[in-house]
């Protein structure tokens, strides 16, 4: 039998992380798992794990790596993800990863990948900064990229409000890619010294990173 996938994405707001984690598990059947799913779902099912973290959570505390791991070893057994899994969330520093190594190694199965979906940090601040919405309708529209035919008149619905999100400007933007990067360096360091770690260029087409990541994985897979 060959061992699950498993992988870890990588990647900031805006990377389209969300997006291509529903077409891997379209295209290869795999599970993503996100730490607050995992969480939510341990706790509903009165696991001893998630009795620990739903006790931590009611007292207002922060769920100890110990019980997360926990959480994820017995979610790992259940037959859905026989095929592999996404981690999303988690692990989030390099004491985690190694920690997930363990877990992993202990029931024969190890990290086939860690995918950093890597973006051009000012293309990025672009793109989301110029984003604006109709207010009637919600169509979505760019200063830069999608203006709408007439201007300041909605193509949809003919509405002439529109509504800006305030985080959606540069400065908001570059704060969250720096901070990104800060937390990311040392996950991304730990898996490039495990020989495990692939770069996607995220900027392009969603269809061309998703068949980027299909190689990745099916070559990975029948390695
Ligand atoms: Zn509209």
């Amino acid at each position: 039998m060959t061992s699950p996938t498993v992988l870890i994405l990588l990647g900031p707001p805006g990377a389209g992380k969300g997006t291509q984690a529903r077409m891997l598990e379209e295209d290869f059947g795999l599970v993503q798992l996100s730490t607050g799913d995992l969480l939510r779902a341990a706790v509903a099912s009165g696991s001893a794990a998630g009795l620990q973290a739903k006790a931590v959570m009611e007292a207002g505390g922060l769920v100890s790596d110990e019980i997360v791991l926990a959480i994820l070893k017995d979610r790992l057994r259940q037959p859905d993800v026989a095929r592999g899994i996404i981690l999303d969330g988690f692990p989030r520093t390099d004491g985690q990863a190694a920690a997930l190594d363990t877990l992993l190694a202990d029931a024969g199965q190890r990290v086939t990948a860690a995918i950093s979906l890597d973006v051009d940090d000012e293309a990025m601040v672009g793109r989301v900064a110029g984003r604006f919405t109709c207010a009637g309708c919600g169509e979505g529209y760019h200063d830069e990229f999608k203006q709408p035919a007439v201007a300041g008149t909605c193509d949809k619905c003919g509405g002439t409000a529109f509504k800006r999100r305030a985080d959606d400007n540069a400065e908001t933007v570059r704060e969250r890619l720096k901070a990104y990067h800060a937390q990311t360096a040392p996950l991304i360091s730990y898996y490039d010294a495990k020989g495990v770690l692939q770069r996607i260029d995220a900027m392009g087409e969603i269809a061309a990173i998703r068949a980027a990541l299909g190689d990745i994985v099916s070559g990975v897979s029948a390695g």
